[in-house]
């Protein structure tokens, strides 16, 4: 595990980086692909965790939610609008429907698990105020940390590209998300408090925050 922020770790994964799993104080902030499922346990041996909470509910962030809520006996919270998915294991909703999507569907989807209860915007996760950010999938969570104005962003946008695997700040892939519009809308609620550190779903950390700021003013609405 990676020391990224205060009280906040990026667990290894292969390879690190491209699918991040973070642990912030007891509470394990998504759970990458189902394959993911055995790195994730051997890493979080040992700790004590409060709960499992989702940025949103695609195959390579609650993969390997249900073994994690299983064998720590935690609660899963999610977005409002990602909940039932999570809980019939029905991703089609969420995700659109491609080639590409139902592919990963059959290896990186993790089984249905009931989600203990959705979260709000202005709730509080282990320090974070929970943020809605809707566009990726409909109930997409960031979280914010206005002490040390730290983001942990999800896949509002990402800081690699799953072409070279170099670090390229950009929007989500188009075949992976439900509604880019709305994604951009939320990309801007989050640029407009001016992030010192963002921490995303995919890609290494950006410690320059006004990069991010600047990329989200470049789109267009
Ligand atoms: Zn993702």
């Amino acid at each position: 595990m990676y020391a990224v922020a205060d009280n906040v770790y990026l667990l290894k994964g292969v390879p690190d980086y491209l699918v991040n799993v973070y642990l912030v104080g007891d509470v394990l902030i998504d759970a990458s692909t189902r394959m993911a499922e055995q790195g994730l346990l051997r890493q979080l041996k040992g700790k004590r965790l409060s709960a499992h909470v989702l940025t949103h509910a695609h195959p390579d962030h609650q993969g390997a939610s249900k073994a994690v809520c299983d064998a720590f006996h935690i609660p899963l919270r999610c977005g409002e609008h990602d909940a039932a998915a999570m809980e019939s294991g029905d991703l089609s909703a969420q995700i659109p429907r491609n080639l590409v999507t139902r592919a990963i569907d059959v290896i990186w989807t993790g089984p249905a698990h009931p989600v203990e209860r959705t979260l709000h915007e202005g709730n509080e996760v282990a320090g974070f105020t929970v943020l809605e950010t809707p566009g990726h999938s409909p109930g997409h969570l960031a979280f914010w940390r206005e002490s040390d104005r730290t983001l942990i962003l999800g896949d509002v946008a990402r800081n690699v590209s799953f072409v070279t695997l170099q670090t390229e700040l950009g929007e989500p892939p188009t075949i992976f998300t439900h509604d880019i519009a709305r994604n951009r809308a939320s990309m801007r609620k989050l640029a407009a408090l001016n992030p010192r550190t963002v921490l995303f779903g995919h890609g290494q950390p950006l410690r320059d925050g006004a990069r991010f700021v600047d990329f989200a003013a470049s789109l267009s609405a």
